[in-house]
């Protein structure tokens, strides 16, 4: 595809250089620009570059009542020679028009999605924190506009792309508790998709979690709900045996691009890696027999996240400290350093801006 200059509105003085760069909030601080793009009569229009800026939303706007909304999480980096970079775009291109499709949504062409997050990140460049683990996270969602509170999908729709500075994420080791009350997706339902509706429905398992103690839930399912599923928001992985295990998607489960990336690396490197069927009881029991090493979540904002203890039931289980693992902190420098630059990008993740 030959780009074409998407119509851009610039701001008249870049807000970048207010940006306190060491102490970076999560998701508060928004870059100078966004993308726009409206859908009507059938198709995507008007594709635009504007200052952020609020958009004015009809009370009868269908987002708002039925809730068709969903959304994407990436980030853009800088290499150390400056180049800016993007990580798997075209599979948060594509995982978009995947919820699109479960949520009655129209697509967003992936190549002028790709575009646009490259327009988008090359105009706000400077936005991109210099310290590596730090990156410009990208926010692309979209949301039905139809002033109609009528059931059926909307007409209209509205696709957007912000970004927002995030620092190094030094995660804290979570301590998990196993959900047997809540589920946050079954076969079929909509876990699969990155649905704006899913993560409501996780808010409150996730705060009866936190008064008991917890950071997250570990979420369960299968017709027992013996069968791990993933933790919070993430996708989870075992080490038992030197074994590395993941649960295999199976229509509940979000199908992380970090996860898939995770497995590519893990093969790569003479690991043998599993996606299957992983029920509770099992992971006790490799805890029992000391063959369970490593306990993380997978996801684009914290890479990874160590997992301290899983309680279950009455069961408390503690694993080794972060400095005593292997593959969990591999996998992080390891992404970190491909978003740097100082690890090479032999499987060509990387679009260079
Ligand atoms: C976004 C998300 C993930 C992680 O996906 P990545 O593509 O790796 O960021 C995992 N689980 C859920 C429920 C998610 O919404």
């Amino acid at each position: 595809m030959v780009a074409t200059q998407i119509p851009t509105e610039k701001v008249q003085q870049s807000r970048v250089d207010g940006v306190d760069w060491n102490n970076l909030p999560f998701g508060k601080i928004f870059s100078d620009h966004m993308f726009v793009s409206d859908y009507k009569d059938g198709a995507w229009s008007n594709d635009r570059i504007v200052p952020f800026g609020h958009f004015t939303i009809h009370p009868a706007s269908m987002v708002l009542h039925y809730g068709q909304a969903i959304f994407e999480g990436m980030k853009a980096s800088k290499l150390n020679d400056g180049t800016p970079v993007l990580l798997s775009p075209e599979a948060h291109a594509k995982r978009i028009n995947a919820s699109a499709a479960r949520m009655m949504m129209p697509a967003y062409p992936e190549d002028r999605f790709v575009e646009a997050v490259s327009q988008l990140v090359r105009l706000d460049a400077d936005w991109i924190p210099p310290a590596e683990g730090s990156a410009l996270y990208l926010r692309p969602y979209m949301y039905a506009t139809d002033e109609f509170i009528g059931v059926r999908p909307s007409e209209t729709y509205t696709f957007c792309v912000f970004t927002a500075p995030v620092g190094p994420y030094y995660a804290k080791p979570v301590n998990l508790v196993v959900e047997q009350n809540y589920v946050r997706a079954v076969p079929g339902g909509t876990g699969e998709a990155k649905a704006a509706g899913n993560y409501a429905g996780s808010l409150r398992p996730a705060h009866e979690a936190q008064q008991r103690g917890f950071d997250q839930v570990l979420w369960m399912g299968g017709p027992d709900m013996q069968q791990v599923q993933e933790v919070g928001t993430m996708n989870v992985f075992f080490v038992i045996d030197g074994e590395v295990i993941t649960p295999a998607t199976d229509g509940a489960i979000l199908k992380g691009i970090t996860r898939k990336n995770f497995i590519t690396i893990l093969r790569d490197q003479g690991y043998t890696v599993t996606e299957r069927v992983i029920e509770i009881d099992e992971v006790v029991a490799a805890y029992d027999a000391g063959t369970l090493t490593e306990m993380f979540g997978a996801g684009t904002a914290a890479v990874v996240s160590h997992v301290a203890a899983l309680q279950y039931g009455e069961k408390k289980m503690v694993f080794p400290e972060v400095a005593e693992r292997k593959v969990g902190p591999m996998l992080k420098k390891y992404i970190d350093g491909l978003r740097a630059g100082t690890v090479e990008d032999k499987f060509g993740w990387l679009v260079k801006l």
